[in-house]
């Protein structure tokens, strides 16, 4: 028999983080959190989740952050949640 396996994305999240200042651009309130759920899944039918990927963009300079860049704010956004 063979078992189908594998990973596939679930859905995105986005949330806006009006207390984080950019640190590249020192824009404050301009950052948005992005949360993309990563599901493992036998057969196509999700089994379960594995993890969340966490990402942030800031939507005046672009500079994207992934988490080993993260601010201490924008941890704290995460952990609230
Ligand atoms: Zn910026």
């Amino acid at each position: 028999m063979i078992l189908f396996f594998g990973t596939k994305k679930g859905k995105e999240n986005s949330n806006k983080m009006p207390n984080v200042v950019c640190g590249h651009c020192a824009q404050k309130g301009t950052v948005t959190l992005y949360s993309q759920e990563t599901l493992a899944h036998v057969f196509w039918l999700p089994i379960t989740k594995i993890g969340t990927n966490h990402y942030a963009e800031c939507s005046h300079c672009k500079r994207v952050y992934y988490k080993n860049d993260f601010s201490a704010d924008m941890l704290k956004v995460i952990n609230q949640k």
